[in-house]
């Protein structure tokens, strides 16, 4: 724990103190409050701290306080992952720069190399950019480091998992030994470790303690469903929620089109991103979702990685995560910076023991929900209709239709009338077919009446005992040991009874899962015929 400070114990200058207030900042973050007195004493720094814990302030308020702007050199270069991140980074410089005059420029790949390198030749203190795009103006000779006095990895992490070690360290090699290096990310892998044993100089290691790293702004739900009717599940929640932006999560770039494909089919106002598109594709429409002109973005993990975007209310994973990692990257998309949101998971049965994964690893259970009924769904067209008769009547000036409506009434019913006004005004299309009838078909497995049997090759060999097997299927599967039935344990092999309606999901959240270190294979029990 770090002692919570203010920003003007941090000793800042009067001009990045009033820029710093102008962006809304109120108190340093915990890293914030930890990095910046250790940086600007020109140490070497490897910070941890979970993504929207404001890492980019952290080093970037020592880097606007230390720049000389009366010399126009390069003086502080940052890595990133994407362009994205790259701009995003360059963004929040210029403001917190903002009354000093700091020329700060972002670089990558997909834009103008002609242009980056006018700008350059103009002369900036502050780059931004991602590693291949920096190597090649460090080859051209167009991007000279030899007045740098810092050097910053960001989301260092990100940037490994992205295959970028090499491009780094290269990078490293050109740059002069004098300078500060600083290496910041969400998480600390071994290969990070390493590199900066490397190549920092006795480095300070801060971190931000475990339960400060969680997300308690933000309520974790997630809904089970069919593969088939997972878009279905969507729509309804998207129909019945009150969403301001949200952000899409789809494991593929196909899975995006397609996902963005049905959502404009059914008439919602969604824009998906992903690494096939052009960068001119790309910023018109993280514009339209910035500008609010656009209420949802699909995107898979590397598109979104580092995004910051005010007020997303709802990050939604519509297929779950393969690694309990990318779900906190993700779910840090929405509850930014002490605002609330909700993070929504689809789950499969076959998915089931991810979720456990995910649950465990951040140490929260995540709510099961259910989903909305098509009356549910009806049940909000109801009020959004009412909510906007009723300020469509505050609004007044109604005159001209109400002398139509006082025509009709002389001839028909009055409700009848307003019925079809309203049915002109929202056309309410019956969306969602039902269609949840879709059970497992186990056939007979030779169990109890209302329950299935399932067969799985562990058992008294592997000291399987029934208490392990309930204690295991209970917290795996997420259901009540009580409701396990019938359990008998052979030598190689073991049978258990469980309910129908949860079968499908124990036997995913069991097969190929690791019981008494054994991987074991689960399927329904035959019934052996005589
Ligand atoms: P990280 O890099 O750790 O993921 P960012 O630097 O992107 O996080 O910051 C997340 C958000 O929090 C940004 O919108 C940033 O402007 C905001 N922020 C950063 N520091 C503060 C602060 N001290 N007070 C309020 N908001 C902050
Ligand atoms: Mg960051």
């Amino acid at each position: 724990m770090y002692e919570t400070k203010k920003f003007g114990q941090l000793e800042l200058s009067k001009k990045v103190y009033s820029a710093i207030g102008d962006m809304g900042f109120e108190e340093p973050s915990p890293i914030q409050a930890a990095a910046i007195p250790i940086l600007m004493q020109e140490k070497d720094v490897v910070a941890q701290a979970q993504t929207g814990t404001g890492k980019t302030a952290a080093f970037g308020i020592p880097i606007v306080e230390k720049v000389n702007t009366r010399y126009r050199g390069v003086q502080a270069l940052i890595l990133t992952p994407t362009r994205e991140l790259a701009i995003q980074v360059a963004e929040e410089i210029t403001k917190i720069g903002k009354y000093r005059e700091l020329r700060t420029l972002a670089i990558y790949g997909g834009q103008s190399i002609d242009r980056q390198i006018l700008a350059l030749r103009r002369g900036v203190q502050v780059v931004v950019g991602t590693p291949g795009r920096i190597i090649d103006h460090l080859g051209r000779g167009t991007l000279i480091l030899k007045s740098l006095r810092f050097m910053i990895l960001d989301e260092a992490d990100e940037m490994l998992d992205m295959g970028f070690i090499d491009d780094i360290e290269k990078i490293l090699k050109e740059t002069p030994e004098t300078k500060q290096t600083l290496l910041f990310s969400a998480t600390m892998p071994e290969e990070i470790q390493r590199l900066s044993r490397k190549y920092l100089k006795n480095p300070e290691f801060l971190s931000v303690s475990r339960d400060e790293l969680t997300v308690p702004q933000i309520e974790q739900v997630f809904y089970e469903v069919k593969a088939h009717n997972k878009f279905e599940g969507l729509c309804r929640v998207l129909d019945t929620s009150d969403i301001n932006l949200a952000i899409i999560f789809c494991r593929t770039k196909r899975g995006v089109d397609e996902l963005v494909a049905g959502l404009e089919a059914r008439g919602y106002e969604a824009g998906g991103l992903h690494g096939d598109l052009t960068q001119a594709q790309r910023n018109k429409i993280m514009r339209k979702f910035r500008e609010g002109n656009m209420e949802m973005l699909v995107a898979t993990d590397v598109a979104a990685r580092g995004l910051d975007i005010e007020n997303v209310s709802h990050v939604i994973n519509y297929d779950i995560p393969q690694d309990p990692e990318s779900y906190v990257h993700r779910i840090g998309r929405t509850g930014r910076a002490g605002k609330t949101g909700i993070a929504m998971s689809f789950v499969v049965p076959q998915e089931y023991r991810l979720l456990r994964m995910i649950e465990k690893m951040i140490n929260t259970r995540i709510t099961r929900c259910k989903l909305p009924s098509v009356e549910d769904v009806f049940d909000r067209q109801r009020e959004v209709i009412i909510e906007r008769l009723v300020s469509t009547m505050q609004l007044g000036r109604l005159s001209h239709y109400r002398s139509i409506i006082e025509d009709l009434a002389a001839e028909y019913d009055v409700y009848e009338v307003a019925a079809a006004a309203l049915r002109l005004a929202f056309d309410l299309e019956v969306t969602g077919e039902k269609n949840e009838q879709d059970d497992f078909e186990f056939g007979d497995t030779g169990a109890e009446p209302g329950m299935v049997r399932l067969f799985m090759n562990v058992g008294r060999m592997e000291e399987l005992r029934p208490p392990d097997l309930i204690k295991i299927i209970a917290e795996e599967a997420g259901i009540p040991g009580r409701v396990i039935g019938a359990i008998r344990i052979y030598d190689k092999f073991t049978f258990v009874e469980v309910p129908k309606d949860v079968a499908e999901k124990v036997l995913y959240s069991l097969h190929r899962n690791i019981i008494k270190g054994k991987k074991v294979h689960v399927e329904p029990a035959k019934v052996r015929t005589r």
